[in-house]
């Protein structure tokens, strides 16, 4: 089902929905069911799976480094048909600009309709690791606009070269990503609200929030939003902090703000055991307070361990 039923369906209820990671190369996919297992009981409509975008590695050869590029997380969409297989749930692969030609992209959103997957998240991707800023690959696309622009199109039945009459077209449902405190190239929050009304415009049903710790941003961002005419549904991405290295890591790479009093309340705890449960207090006061402000879903971002998000969603749902 596409998410914007699920949330019509709900009728004002607020649903729960999950964001997992696949699984590093080599590992099998029996720890992410582990994770997955405890989080059903409160029976989340939807999963997003994200995708990698790919990277280098160096393989010494006769003293010589070899530069090989690696996608060290593949199988987004083998995941989600898994997911759906095993769950009898939604799953949402992440699609990306960054790293994909078109055409790989459609034989993706083919192989997704072969699947009866019926949501896709659009988005750019991140510069590469090694690369400053993002860099177009050949052939790909250059903003997430034009990724809902391809898969519209898809919609409508034109692949991007083939004239060819579709039997049944995939409808698919399209979430984009939202940043309550801009995204980090925009050059104000203004103008990275009318990109956004650009992706709902191209054909995007609703959009995920980047994480933010103070809902008060969340707020503003939805009221901006809703001034500007962008009247889809917005679904706040919620992270619990999990580690003390988190109040480093996520303002320097997600360039958001954590408030002061959670950088007190993570500062004097004793070991990281203790920082998770500061984090999953902070959810559970955070995701409280939107949930009674009626958002559409509280959608949680779960790397790895799902015992924080098990706990949270234990106080809400
Ligand atoms: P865009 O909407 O294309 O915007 C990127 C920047 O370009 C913004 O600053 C925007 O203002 C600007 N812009 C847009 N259009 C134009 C234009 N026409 N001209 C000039 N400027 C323009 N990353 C992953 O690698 N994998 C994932 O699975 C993943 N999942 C995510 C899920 C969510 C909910 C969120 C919030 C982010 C996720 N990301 C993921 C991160 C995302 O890829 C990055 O934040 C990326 O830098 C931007 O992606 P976007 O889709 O928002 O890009």
């Amino acid at each position: 089902m596409k998410i914007t039923d699920h949330i019509k369906n709900a009728n004002g209820k607020t649903l729960f929905s999950f964001e997992i990671v696949p699984p590093i190369k080599g590992k099998n996919i029996q720890g992410l069911y582990d994770n997955i297992d405890p989080l059903m009981e409160f029976n989340p409509p939807f999963i997003d799976v994200t995708t990698s975008r790919e990277e280098y590695i160096y393989i010494e050869k006769d003293g010589l480094f070899d530069k090989k590029m690696t996608r060290m997380r593949p199988g987004t969409v083998g995941i989600c048909a898994s997911l759906k297989h095993k769950y009898d749930v939604d799953t949402v692969p992440h699609v990306l600009c960054g790293g994909f030609t078109k055409e790989e992209t459609e034989y993706m959103l083919v192989d997704c309709q072969y699947l009866g997957i019926e949501n896709i998240m659009a988005l750019r991707g991140d510069a590469m690791k090694d690369e400053k800023y993002f860099v177009t690959a050949k052939g790909g696309h250059s903003y997430a606009t034009d990724l809902v622009n391809q898969i519209q199109n898809l919609n409508n039945g034109k692949y991007l070269h083939d004239d060819v009459k579709m039997d049944s077209l995939p409808g698919f449902c399209i979430g984009v990503a939202g940043y309550p405190e801009k995204h980090m190239e925009a050059p104000s929050l203004q103008s990275d609200l009318k990109r956004l009304k650009e992706k709902v415009e191209a054909g995007a049903d609703y959009v995920v929030t980047q994480m933010f710790f103070d809902n008060q941003k969340y707020f503003e961002f939805v009221d901006a939003a809703r001034a500007m005419g962008i009247m889809v549904p917005i679904i706040p991405g919620i992270k619990p902090i999990a580690v003390k290295r988190h109040l480093q890591i996520l303002p320097q790479v997600f360039k958001i703000d954590l408030p002061q009093d959670l950088i007190d309340a993570v500062d004097v705890c004793k070991d990281n055991k203790e920082v998770r449960q500061v984090g999953i207090e902070w959810a559970i006061q955070q995701s409280k307070k939107l949930k009674e402000a009626g958002v559409p879903v509280l959608h949680y971002y779960s790397m790895g361990k799902s015992d924080n998000i098990k706990a949270i969603a234990k106080a809400l749902f």
